[in-house]
């Protein structure tokens, strides 16, 4: 895939930008990238698969909830260093994330010296309106489905009902338009399919 417009566009909004062929190579560049210090994990199906927490927890200070419980949103909060993915990503360079917990949105604008996005090609979106659709309709239902909610989308993962369920997960919706003023934000482009 071409990533020429989205980086071009991503960088015009203050983002830096790196390009891997293979998800292998990001988690290398982000292990040699990130060293010695703290680290904190949003919910990332493609930090798993990636396998960031193990590589980095062996020359860093790592907290990921899905890993050591839920104490461990605070510490993540907490970290100099945060790693997450994006629910949708348009070519346009605006980055989307639908939250439940609110941990994972709120830590993309605040609290860390560095953010880094990893984000896989099946995040990408022409616009921000198809991204946007994307994060509602794809993502987040699958997400529901992954994790057993009750909830309509859950049953097919076809699509979202804007559902009014106590088991609802997308309860706040973040769009960067570019990074937080004193945070440095760098999208991590991986040509490879990543997460849901
Ligand atoms: S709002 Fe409800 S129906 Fe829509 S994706 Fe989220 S959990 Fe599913």
């Amino acid at each position: 895939m071409a990533f020429d417009t989205v980086k071009k566009n991503l960088e015009a909004r203050g983002f830096s930008v790196k390009i891997f062929s293979t998800g292998a190579e990001a988690a290398a560049y982000l292990d040699g990238a990130i060293d010695g210090t703290s680290v904190g994990f949003g919910g990332s199906l493609t930090a798993k698969e990636l396998g960031l927490y193990d590589k980095l927890a062996a020359h860093n200070e790592v907290h990921w909830h899905w890993e050591g419980g839920p104490g461990e949103r605070v510490a993540a909060a907490h970290a100099k260093v945060y790693i997450t993915s994006a629910n949708g990503l348009a070519e346009t360079g605006e980055i989307i994330n639908i939250d439940g917990a609110g941990n994972r949105v709120a830590a993309t604008l605040f609290g860390h010296g560095k953010v880094y996005f990893v984000i896989g090609r099946n995040k990408l979106a022409p616009t921000y309106e198809e991204a946007l659709w994307r994060a509602r309709n794809i993502a987040a239902p699958k997400n529901a489905q992954r994790l057993g909610k009750k909830t309509p989308c859950a049953v097919k993962g076809d699509k979202c009902y804007d559902c009014k369920s106590p088991d609802r997960i997308c309860r706040g919706l973040v769009v960067l338009w570019g990074p937080s003023i004193g945070v440095e934000t760098e999208i991590v482009l991986v040509d490879q399919d990543l997460g849901l």
